[in-house]
């Protein structure tokens, strides 16, 4: 089935905010199974939105529309919407009673044009948004369908999972299945060499790959008349993946970050760990901090970003921010030893780094960042090259962190077992 998506705002279309609703409902009717070929941005513009209504619902089966539910003149999307569709608004009686209770149990009292939000269109569904005041709604009309969503992605993203995922399934003939396999350690066009072949010959199961910061994911998705049936199509899909990217495969369960699994692999192992950190200042520690239950093995956080610092706390020598600087092999494996002393924990990771936009050189550019991960007096430093804004440096020196953690750890488990 076909899916288009119209994100309404004129907010939107000046780039006043960014349009995660779009992004966020694309992913999800791809893992849906759903084959989206447009978007749009749409003004307040009763004519220019009922045009973009018009020519969605002759190319899709389904159209998502966000934004514009709102109390206030500009919101449209649902008087448009249904006027596209010929159908009369009408007072719905719940929905006054919802909004209502919506504004009591706060200790708020509705302003006159709440009451426009308890108009709906004749023969529409009424979707609950536990969130806000304005109810989702759902038309359908001739074997399609139009679901209008509101803007905030507060109220949208709960009403998408708990109401329109299943009425999504209901609608399609067969039960999708998808597992995500996660990678981290290879860069992304490697990633997709290595699974080309695996890609292209794909129709069911498919496989979608995403880039995110220092990871790839793949995401295989069957469709099937059973769920059993699609489980077992991803079966060796997922498998050959985990061959070919071996220990680069940090878990292939939805709900698992990388940090996730880092601090899994820690608890397993009994580590106890400190970071040390100069040009991610504490990013690192708020990955772990992430994961629920971290206080068992993260026992202190060191943010160490003058060179007195790395002097005082971490007992960096004098002589090595003077001869190799602070951003340095030499400066980081200090780091790294000085951490676990410093805080007699078995794990000590340090990052140090230049994030830019300023202070690079010839010699030392900006976005060279140097990790160094100790394990039990096992240090192994890595120089990394990234590259893009500062932030964008420090997000990959921290999944770049994590990803050394998890080889070092993995490592030390090999060694351990052979002794
Ligand atoms: P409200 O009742 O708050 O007016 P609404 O359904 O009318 O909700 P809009 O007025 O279009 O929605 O947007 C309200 C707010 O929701 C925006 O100011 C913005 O913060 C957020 N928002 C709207 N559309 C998007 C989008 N596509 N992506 C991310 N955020 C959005
Ligand atoms: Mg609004």
């Amino acid at each position: 089935m076909v899916v288009e998506l119209i994100s309404v705002g004129t907010e939107l279309l000046l780039g006043n905010i960014v349009n995660t609703n779009a992004a966020y409902l694309a992913e999800k009717c791809a893992g849906l199974g759903l084959s989206c070929y447009y978007q749009s941005v749409v003004g307040d513009n009763e004519e220019r939105l009922s045009a973009a209504i018009r020519a969605a619902a002759d190319r899709a089966d389904i159209v998502i529309l966000s934004g514009g539910l709102g109390p206030t003149e500009d919101d449209l999307t649902k008087e448009t919407a249904a006027k596209v569709w010929e159908r009369h608004l009408f007072l719905d009686l719940a929905v006054k009673m919802q909004i209502q209770g919506f504004f009591t149990k706060r200790g708020m009292n509705p302003t006159e044009n709440n009451w426009k939000q308890s108009m709906v269109p004749e023969g529409a569904v009424v979707v609950n948004n536990p969130n806000g005041t304005a109810p989702g709604l759902i038309m359908e009309k001739d074997q399609k369908c139009m679901i209008l969503l509101p803007g905030p992605p507060g109220e949208l993203v709960p009403m998408f999972e708990e109401s329109i995922v299943p009425y999504l399934k209901a609608l399609q003939p067969g039960v999708i299945f998808s597992k995500t396999v996660k990678v981290c350690g290879i860069g992304e066009s490697q990633a997709e060499t290595m699974a080309k072949d695996l890609i292209g010959a794909q129709t069911n199961p498919t496989i979608a790959t995403y880039a995110k910061t220092g990871e790839v994911h793949f995401r295989v998705t069957a469709l099937a008349d059973a769920k059993e049936e699609a489980k077992r199509m991803t079966k060796p899909v997922v498998e050959e993946l985990k061959k070919r990217f071996g220990s680069h495969v940090y878990t292939s369960k939805e709900k698992v970050t990388l940090e996730r699994a880092v601090v899994k692999l820690l608890q397993k192992e009994k580590l106890t760990v400190a970071t040390a950190e100069s040009c991610t200042g504490g990013m690192l520690a708020a990955r772990l901090i992430n994961v629920s239950g971290v206080s068992e093995s993260l026992k202190v956080s060191y943010i160490t970003y003058s060179d007195k610092a790395k002097r005082n706390i971490l007992g960096v020598k004098k002589g090595t921010l003077e001869e190799f600087g602070a951003v340095s092999s030499e400066a980081a494996e200090e780091m790294a030893k000085g951490a676990a002393i410093s805080a007699n924990a078995d794990v000590a990771v340090a990052t140090t780094g230049i994030a830019g936009p300023k202070g690079g050189s010839g010699q030392k550019p900006v976005g060279l960042v140097y990790i160094a991960c100790n394990v039990k007096g096992k240090i192994r430093v890595e120089k990394y090259q990234f590259s893009g804004s500062r932030m964008k440096v420090r997000e990959n020196a921290v999944a770049s962190a994590l990803t050394l953690m998890r080889k070092c750890i993995l490592e030390y488990r090999e060694t351990a077992k052979d002794e």
